[in-house]
């Protein structure tokens, strides 16, 4: 276990902004976690764990506390037999679709182009093109502050839109008042450490694995068409709104209100409401965490203003901004 210390974490984050962080650990093992831990409890500092950094935005002040990453052996697919497999939590969402496509099973083929963790997936319930990492999911196992290992079956781990369980862990978690001992550790969730899944053989739908494949090239060529991929960003800003909010699908998307409310391209600092996807906020060159949050709070407060709609960020803040 490896320990960093005044890491910039505009190198650990798609956004390419932010402050350095207190203490860095990457972490090779369930004991290197727990060491982590106790290391941050010791010292009385907040931890928070990172995933690939594309859904997060670091304020340029940092953050005073212990980021924990998982290495590279937490990045590890096993086949369970039967269209099981298992993802540990350092897994490249990119790599699992791809191992699925290779195995000829469908189910998360769809979810290549998300650029994340399965770690970060989870947490996020990430999905994309009516896949999400939920719908497959048979379970997920994690470690808690106090080093206990824990299985949730996927009905336990209240997938929504976005939403899993262990963001409630961590807004629990952060309300807990200091123990009496004085040692205080804001851990932020509980750390993903693996997912099991069950997937569908192609076969039994009547498919291949190449039709898969294509499946998700034409995934991926929506997403280069339609996303600023050659810009630094977090992907989506807002989630979706709620069905009901407006009748067709293009208007449901937080993207048609703010390019219906002249916002495209819109500038603060170096932070721009992409010009390809309204939805999408740039880094278009020397962004601070500051512009990139401002101009967030700008495109919300505006399509308030002129639809009455309330947009709710994807994109989760890390640090004093
Ligand atoms: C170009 C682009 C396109 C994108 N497209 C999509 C899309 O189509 N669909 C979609 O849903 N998202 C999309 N995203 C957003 C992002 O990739 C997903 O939310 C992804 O799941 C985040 O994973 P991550 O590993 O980067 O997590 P991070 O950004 O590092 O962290 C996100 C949250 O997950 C938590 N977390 C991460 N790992 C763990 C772990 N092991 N245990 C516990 N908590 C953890 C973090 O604490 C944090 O709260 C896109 C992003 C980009 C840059």
């Amino acid at each position: 276990m490896i320990i960093q210390e005044n890491v910039p974490m505009s190198e650990h984050t798609s956004f390419k902004v932010g402050g350095h962080a207190k203490y860095f650990i990457r972490t090779e093992s369930i004991d290197d976690i727990k060491e982590a831990l106790q290391f941050a409890k010791t010292r009385s500092l907040p931890v928070f764990i990172l995933g690939k950094g594309t859904n997060l935005l670091v304020s340029d002040n940092g953050y005073n506390g212990v980021i924990i990453q998982l290495g590279k052996f937490f990045s590890e697919i096993t086949d369970l037999g039967k269209g099981m497999i298992c993802a540990k939590g350092a897994t490249p969402l990119a790599r699992l679709a791809r191992y699925t496509i290779n195995e000829g099973l469908a189910g998360i083929h769809k979810l290549a182009g998300i650029p994340g963790s399965l770690g970060g997936a989870i947490y996020m319930n990430a999905g994309a093109y009516g896949q999400e990492i939920a719908n497959c999911c048979v379970s997920v196992t994690s470690i808690d502050e106090n080093g206990t290992v824990r299985e949730r079956y996927a009905n336990e781990c209240s997938f929504g839109y976005r939403h899993s369980v262990f963001q409630d862990i961590a807004k629990r978690e952060s309300k807990i008042p200091e123990p009496a001992e004085g040692i205080r550790c804001n851990f932020l969730s509980e750390i993903i450490l693996s997912a099991t899944f069950q997937l569908t053989p192609a076969a039994d739908l009547g498919k291949t694995a190449k039709d898969l494949e294509n499946e998700m090239q034409e995934c991926m060529t929506k997403r280069r068409n339609s996303q600023p991929l050659s810009m630094p960003n977090a992907g989506s800003t807002f989630k979706r709104l709620e069905t009901g909010a407006a009748e067709t699908p293009a208007q449901i998307a937080p993207g048609y209100y703010i390019e219906q409310a002249g916002l495209k391209g819109f500038r603060i600092g170096g932070a721009e409401v992409s010009r390809i996807h309204a939805n999408f906020i740039v880094n278009a060159g020397g962004a601070t965490a500051a512009d990139i949050k401002t101009l967030s709070e700008y495109v919300q407060k505006t399509v308030t203003e002129k639809f009455g709609i309330n947009l709710h960020r994807e994109v989760i803040l890390l640090g004093k901004f």
